[in-house]
C-alpha cells in the first residue's frame, strides 16, 4: 500500500491510471477508522482495480465551538486496517497543502444543505463539499463511497456531482452498527458507559418510528411528537432536531406518501450524535 502525502503525487498516479485505464474507487475519511468505514472500502475493493482511501480531518467542516482539536486521531491503527482490507493508495495530506493561506475557493450546494445538519452547523455542508470536490480532482476516482450514516451528506454531494458535470458515480452504502444498533461513529469513543447506554435511544427511536408506519400513522408531526416523548426519558439525551422529511429534497413532510427520511441528532454530554432511517 502507498502512503502518499503529496497532492503532486497523488495526481500523478491518478494521471498514470486514467491513461491505463485502470478504475479508481474511492473512500474519503476523517481517520479513527471502524466497520462502518470499511464497509465502504470493502465494496470499493470489488469495484475497482485500484483502490484509494484519504484521511483527512477538513478543519472547514467543524464550526468555531465544534471538536475539530479532539476528533480522535490514530494513524498508524488506521494504515494497518486499511493495509488488511488491500486498499492501494491511501492519501494523508497535510491541512497547509490542502487550504494555503490564500485559499480562496469554495463550493455551496443551495437548498438540500439547509435543512437538518445543515441548519445547526452553518458552514458545516461548505466544508464538507468544497474538501470533497477538492478531493475529487486530485484522486480522480470513478466511483466515490458513502455512507448513508450521513444521509444528508451523501444528497449533498450527489447534487454537487450532478450540478458540476462530474463524471464520478457516488454510491450510498448503508448504515453499519454495533451489535446492539448503535451506529458505529468516529465519535462513539467520547462516550461514557452511561452516556452510550442513553445513545442508544436513536435506535429505539428508529424502531418506534418503523412500528408506527407498519400500524399506519402518516402524519410526521404525531411521529415526531411520540419519539420526542420517548426520548424525554434520556436524562443525558438534549435533542437537536428529529425530522421526517423528503428523501430527496430533504423537506419536511407533514404526511407520509411513499418513502421518508426520519433524520435525528443528538447531544449526549459534549457528543453530537446523528442517525437516520427510511420509513
Ligand atoms: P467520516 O470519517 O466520519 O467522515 O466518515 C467517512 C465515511 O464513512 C462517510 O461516507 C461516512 O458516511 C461513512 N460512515 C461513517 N460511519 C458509518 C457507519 N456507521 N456506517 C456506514 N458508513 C459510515
Amino acid at each position: 500500500m502507498k502512503i502518499i502525502e503529496s497532492i503532486r503525487e497523488m495526481q500523478d498516479i491518478a494521471k498514470k491510471a486514467k491513461r491505463e485505464q485502470i478504475r479508481i474507487g474511492f473512500v474519503p475519511t476523517m481517520g479513527f477508522l471502524h466497520e462502518g468505514h470499511l464497509s465502504l472500502v470493502r465494496v470499493a475493493r470489488k469495484e475497482n482495480a485500484q483502490v484509494a482511501a484519504s484521511i483527512f480531518i477538513n478543519p472547514t467542516q467543524f464550526g468555531p465551538h465544534e471538536d475539530f482539536n479532539a476528533y480522535p486521531r490514530d494513524l498508524e491503527r488506521d494504515i494497518t486496517l486499511l493495509e488488511r482490507e488491500q486498499v492501494d493508495i491511501v492519501f494523508i495530506p497535510k491541512i497547509d497543502q490542502i487550504y494555503s493561506e490564500n485559499h480562496r475557493t469554495f463550493v455551496f450546494v443551495e437548498k438540500i444543505a439547509e435543512n437538518l445538519c445543515g441548519y445547526f452547523r452553518p458552514g458545516h455542508f461548505q466544508g464538507v463539499v468544497t474538501i470533497v470536490c477538492k478531493l475529487f480532482h486530485i484522486i480522480q476516482p470513478d466511483t466515490a463511497y458513502f455512507g448513508q450514516k450521513d444521509y444528508q451528506q451523501l444528497m449533498v454531494i450527489k447534487k454537487m456531482v450532478a450540478d458540476l458535470n462530474m463524471d464520478i458515480e457516488i454510491k450510498g452504502l448503508p448504515i453499519v452498527r454495533e451489535k446492539d444498533g448503535l451506529a458505529m461513529s468516529s465519535r462513539n469513543t467520547y462516550l461514557t458507559e452511561e452516556q452510550r447506554e442513553q445513545a442508544l435511544c436513536l435506535y429505539r427511536l428508529i424502531n418506534q418510528a418503523k412500528k408506527m408506519r407498519e400500524e399506519g400513522v402518516d402524519r410526521a408531526p404525531e411521529i415526531i411528537t411520540a419519539l420526542k416523548k420517548n426520548i424525554e426519558m434520556e436524562t443525558m439525551v438534549r435533542p437537536e432536531y428529529i425530522r421526517i422529511c423528503h428523501p430527496e429534497t430533504l423537506k419536511n413532510l407533514q404526511v407520509i406518501k411513499d418513502r421518508a427520511l426520519l433524520a435525528m441528532a443528538i447531544h449526549v454530554g459534549k457528543t453530537r450524535l446523528i442517525d437516520n432511517c427510511l420509513l
